[in-house]
């Protein structure tokens, strides 16, 4: 039978509710040549679920920068990122197929409360989303910038939901819904509910392998996938 507590429905960003067609990564890419003299491919690395500090430090460690060196620049490689995503995002993201239609049903039922828990830093986060009008969906969220490690994250996104709505959310009643296994991996230690949608890069066997508490292949099982938010 669904519940009838409300719960806190916390949305990853990139192959969850958009592809950016390579924007972000272009922009990185420039940042990481402007700012640090990188001159590497930044296409050999995996971005999936890991949160924007964390890109910068798993490129950066292997051109040999150590952590300090890498911190004191990130001021300056976020300024580059950016311009550059300001410039690459708009034309270029789109959302994923049945994102817009599941966001609008779930956004429609008063018991949800819809907010981003996301690896990117909020600007960053903000650019992609206004890039097609997604933003107005997302009051709120808690975002790379608030902490480079991902299992930090819904803590922070359960104290400004208390904040905003003066529901406290908690386990099960948190929902965190995204593509990578990292996204699943950072509910675990909050007895969240996870939902993982293989709309991402991560193939669907190694998604499942995760043990999420639900699994889809795509945001366009809108049924299947508001019924697991409100189980
Ligand atoms: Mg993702």
């Amino acid at each position: 039978m669904p519940s009838t507590s409300r719960r806190l429905v916390l949305f990853d960003i990139d192959g969850t509710l958009i592809t950016d067609g390579g924007a972000a990564r272009e922009a990185f890419a420039e940042g990481l040549a402007e700012v640090y003299g990188f001159r590497g491919d930044v296409r050999r690395y995996d971005f999936s679920g890991r949160t924007d500090p964390q890109i910068a430090a798993m490129i950066l460690r292997d051109a040999d920068w150590d952590d300090a060196g890498i911190e004191a620049r990130l001021p300056a490689l976020w300024n580059r990122y950016l311009a550059g995503l300001a410039r690459n995002a708009p034309g270029r993201v789109r959302a994923l197929a049945g994102v817009v239609a599941l966001l609008d049903r779930a956004r429609a039922d008063e018991r949800l409360t819809l907010a981003l828990l996301t690896g990117n830093i909020e600007p960053g986060a903000r650019l992609k989303l206004g890039a097609i009008a997604l933003n107005g969906y997302f009051p709120f969220g808690a975002f790379g910038s608030d902490s480079p490690r991902r299992e930090e994250l819904p803590p922070v996104a359960v104290e400004r939901a208390a904040a905003m709505t003066g529901v406290e959310f908690r386990g099960a009643d948190v929902v965190i819904i995204g593509d990578s296994i990292y996204d699943v991996r950072c509910g675990v230690p909050h007895g969240a509910t996870t939902i993982a949608i293989a709309s991402g890069k991560t193939p669907a066997e190694k998604l499942r392998a995760e043990n999420p508490h639900h699994f889809f292949d795509s945001a366009e099982d809108l049924d299947g996938i508001l019924a697991a938010i409100k189980l």
